[in-house]
């Protein structure tokens, strides 16, 4: 069954017509889905018979929040939602003075492999429809009551390796009949798939690119990041300048700083000697344990002088504050558990 929600306004007009509608109801049933509805029935202006019709011919999603965690010390929120085929995603609803921002699952799983991640330890199981990215938002703000007024997709999965959904979730959340999310307050961030970031400069959005950089060697980033294999730094470098001059928006870097692998100082010079002339901030995250990982987080002291390091440069850098650390409020942790143990 086709779903509903992953369809633009002018499909749904098309879809509409030939059930033999008035061009008027397109508008009216695409309203009630991206208010967050969870049945047609509750689109209670339709006709009962179209509304019968519609669920004869399309799948409306919903998920079912299985868990929700809220953090004690920062009102951070983690949503663990079921999908319609009993798959299971994670959404991170952060709050800052500037807003709120949601964090969603672009896949079920993750192909990439990184050694540090949760998310990719099962492999991918499989990738999230545009409808299903839009339903991590809008139930997350329902659930919560909390209005969301930024994304990041920087939840489970990749979302350069669901290109298309991904592109097509981005038109629907900024579309003005719908959630009306401007670019310029949404993140994607990737590990660095190099055809796509290409393809996403042509389409120049205005949204922000955060690369998952980690090392600027080869030899490290290959190590931990195994996509580096097939497109190494250089090369993933390169595409974020044609990026930068394409859609003239700065590249967000994110490094994960992992003790005695990527933090020393030389290091550090030798990620300003490959940022170099490329309008960048990085983001230093430290490192969020995982329990299948032999890696360990870097020393405070030690990302600090890193930091200072890269802004003595000039590169605009700052430390991730970390938030939800006592929900498990990193990347895939929670979905983890919960397939080991359904009854925690
Ligand atoms: N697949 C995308 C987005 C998902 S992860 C990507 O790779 O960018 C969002 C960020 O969290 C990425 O930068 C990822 O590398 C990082 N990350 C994953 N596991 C982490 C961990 N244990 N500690 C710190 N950062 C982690």
């Amino acid at each position: 069954m086709i779903e509903i929600k992953s369809l633009t306004l002018s499909e749904l007009k098309t879809a509409l017509t030939e059930l033999n509608q008035p061009a008027f109801r397109a508008k009216q049933v695409y309203t009630w889905l991206h208010r967050g509805v969870r049945s047609f029935e509750e689109m209670t202006d339709l006709p009962k018979t179209l509304r019968e019709k519609l669920a004869a011919h399309y799948l409306l999603t919903a998920p079912v929040p299985v868990r929700r965690q809220e953090s004690q010390l920062d009102g951070t929120i983690k949503y663990l939602w079921q999908l319609h085929d009993g798959c299971c995603v994670e959404t991170v609803l952060m709050r800052y003075h500037h807003g709120n921002t949601v964090c969603i699952s672009s896949e079920v799983g993750c192909a990439m492999g990184c050694v540090f991640c949760a998310s990719t330890i099962g492999g991918l199981v499989r990738r999230l429809s545009p409808g299903e990215m839009l339903d991590e938002v809008m139930f997350t703000e329902q659930d919560s009551g909390q209005p969301v007024s930024n994304i990041v997709l920087m939840g489970i999965g990749e979302p350069l390796d669901n290109y298309d959904n991904v592109c097509r979730f981005l038109e629907l959340v900024n579309s003005g009949e719908g959630r009306n999310i401007g670019m310029r307050h949404i993140s994607l961030s990737t590990c660095g798939i190099v055809p796509r970031i290409l393809e996403l400069a042509e389409s120049k959005l205005q949204l922000t690119l955060s690369v998952s950089l980690h090392a600027p060697d080869d030899e490290t980033r290959s190590k931990i990041m195994p996509v580096n294999r097939r497109w190494p730094v250089d090369e993933l470098l390169e595409a974020c300048r044609i990026y930068y001059e394409k859609t003239n928006r700065r590249i967000s870097f994110e490094y994960a700083m992992i003790r005695n692998v990527n933090d020393s100082p030389e290091t550090a010079k030798l990620l300003l000697k490959k940022l170099r002339g490329l309008p960048a901030h990085v983001n230093l995250i430290p490192l969020n344990h995982v329990e299948e990982s032999p890696f360990a987080p870097s020393e405070r002291g030690t990302v600090l002088r890193f930091q200072k390091l890269l802004e003595d440069q000039g590169v605009a850098c700052t430390v991730r504050r970390t938030l939800g650390s006592d929900i498990d409020a990193s990347c895939g942790q929670l979905r983890k558990k919960y397939s080991k143990n359904p009854s925690l």
